[in-house]
């Protein structure tokens, strides 16, 4: 391609809106421009290197045996409502209506319409196992779309859906699905890690996550030596709880005026924040229910919702406080606590004289004492993990990182399929519901990831596997003929070669020319100078180390071809 027959507006200055890296540069060397908030065209530039991690993607889909399909992003109403999902899915789901006044949602995800074909078309447990996928524009309307494409309202994503006989069939696609997906993103030449993870929206019982390691990454993981890796949402830790030897005190009320805070309230009683229970009140759909944990530590709301049974959990507000327990929003306690269901981090087991709210302004209780002085209806594990928490599978403290999340995948079981009613026949002529997986990749995420691991001071260092062209020719200058002939001839050369080229054909000075090849980032730059043509030869300059070598120019194309062929082997996987 030469670069005057090519749109590509690299910019000089960073645009303000941008906040990450990939952002950054994904607007300033011309791979996307923003139409709307969350919302991007995609420029030649962008669109190479999507479809180049497209194509990875879909090869090793199709290597595991995955069938393409493409199913329409409108998808009906009454679909969603069949599932349920309709009214569970809030307000992230984008939804039009039609001239008749009909609903359709713009496809998050398509679990609805797979599980609808498959119940169309597969009968009998012969036909399984059997794995579709597609690689198509999905929607989510963020409330904050930001990060660029990163987290964007329209995006590119392959998802894949497997149906199966049974768990067994299941979890070996599963198996195979995440060796394809190491491979996927290996081959993407990014670092990466697996991580356990929460199934949110989806379901299902057994999740990972796929991160790139990026500091700017929205998700944050715990990880230890021993290989355990956990987002957030679902880190598990070891909780210190006491042996229980302290003899239990008289319960007594003491005034707090106006202390709510734990910090307040502790400091004031000369008590750590460890030696006290806070009482946290949600409403749960309408109903309350208080939730106790130890001051020191903090809640996961991502738990406790999956310990309700509920998505839909949010704090009380002081208000309803009032009303559930009978006094002021700071000053919650569990003792006397009537006709509220009560459930417990584990921090609270074996709890012995600690602080509590005692349900009226100004006034706490000390030596609060589990059993005699209240109850709970379970133990749960509810805690946020914070870095340094000893890990549950060795002992070991845990570690954090940041990562983007490039891909999911999920063992559904047969939560869409006893819904939507979507059986086969096994060999006894008995119906059972299919078991199924899901198995998603932002496509589009992947390539911000991919600049966000791979860039420096000048612009983006593309791995080649990804990378919009393989080989960057650069005449200093174009109406120097001796230049001119050579880059051209250079360029025939490795286009006869297969290689993918970008010509910089411009009339501009070398420092631009410069500037923009390192802000586009093609691993492998050749610059025809007038300098080393005088000697017969051109530079070759490698985009990552900046190192470079002189080549006589009738030598130039075997030997640039020879190092693409090579830096291609290294991200093979
Ligand atoms: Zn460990």
């Amino acid at each position: 391609m030469r670069w005057t027959d090519f749109l590509l507006p690299t910019l000089k200055e960073t645009p303000a809106e941008a906040e990450t890296q990939s952002h950054k540069l994904m607007l300033r060397a011309g791979l996307i421009r923003k139409l709307s908030s969350g919302i991007y065209n995609m420029l030649p530039l962008g669109l190479r290197v999507t479809q180049k991690v497209a194509s990875i993607v879909r090869e090793e889909m199709n290597r595991i045996g995955a069938l393409e399909i493409l199913m329409p992003v409108l998808s009906p109403a009454e679909l969603w409502e069949e599932s349920g999902r309709w009214g569970i899915y809030g307000k992230e789901l984008m939804r039009v209506r039609d001239r008749h006044g009909r609903f359709f949602a713009l496809g998050p995800t398509h679990e609805e319409i797979v599980t609808d074909i498959i119940r169309g078309e597969v009968r009998s447990y012969r036909q399984l196992p059997l794995t579709l996928y597609q690689i198509q524009t999905k929607f989510r309307d963020e409330v904050r779309p930001r990060f660029g494409v990163v987290r964007a309202r329209e995006f590119l994503m392959k998802d894949a859906y497997s149906f199966h006989r049974d768990e067994a069939s299941l979890a070996e696609t599963y198996d195979k699905m995440y060796e394809a997906y190491t491979r996927i993103f290996t081959r993407c030449g990014l670092r990466f890690g697996s991580v356990e993870a929460d199934s949110g929206a989806i379901g299902g019982d057994v999740t990972h996550e796929f991160m790139v390691f990026a500091e700017t990454g929205e998700s944050q993981v715990f990880a230890c030596d021993c290989g355990y890796a956990a987002t957030e949402d679902t880190a598990e830790c070891v909780i210190d709880v006491p042996e229980g030897s302290e003899e239990a005190q008289g319960l007594e009320k003491v005034e707090t005026p106006g202390m709510k805070t734990v910090e307040e309230v502790t400091a004031f009683l000369k008590k750590e924040p460890r030696q006290l229970i806070k009482t946290i009140v949600y409403n749960v759909e309408g109903e309350y229910v208080a939730v106790l944990i130890r001051g020191d530590r903090e809640i996961n709301e991502i738990k406790l919702a999956k310990v309700l049974g509920s998505p839909n959990i949010g704090m009380a507000t002081a208000e309803d406080i009032e009303k559930v327990t009978g006094g002021p929003l700071g000053f919650s306690g569990p003792v006397g606590l009537k006709d509220v269901r009560i459930i417990a981090d584990r921090t609270v087991t074996g709890a012995c004289n600690m602080v509590t709210g005692a349900n009226e302004a100004d006034a706490h209780y000390v030596n609060v004492t589990l059993g005699r002085d209240f109850e709970v209806t379970g133990f749960h594990d509810l805690v946020l993990v914070e870095a340094g928490d000893i890990c549950t599978r060795c002992g070991k403290p845990l570690g954090t990182w940041r990562g983007i999340e490039v891909g999911q995948i999920f063992k559904l079981g047969t939560k869409y399929s006893e819904i939507m009613k979507a059986t086969f026949l096994d060999e006894q002529g008995k119906e059972h519901p299919f078991v199924m997986g899901c198995y998603g990749i932002g496509v589009t995420r992947t390539v911000a990831a991919a600049i966000e691991q791979h860039n420096d001071k000048d612009g983006i260092s593309w791995p080649i596997s990804i990378a919009p062209f393989e080989v960057h020719v650069l005449p200093t200058n174009v109406t120097v003929p001796e230049l001119k002939d050579t880059a051209e001839a250079i360029y025939d050369g490795l286009m006869a070669e297969g290689i993918q080229v970008l010509l910089d054909d411009r009339d501009e000075r070398p420092g631009n020319k410069f500037k923009d090849a390192d802000l586009v980032g093609i691993p492998i730059r050749v610059t025809v100078g007038e300098k080393s043509l005088k000697e017969g030869k051109v530079e070759i300059r490698m985009r990552k180390s900046g190192e470079v070598t002189k080549i006589e120019k009738g030598d130039a194309v075997a030997h640039i071809a020879e190092v693409v062929r090579e830096e291609k082997k290294k991200l093979e996987a």
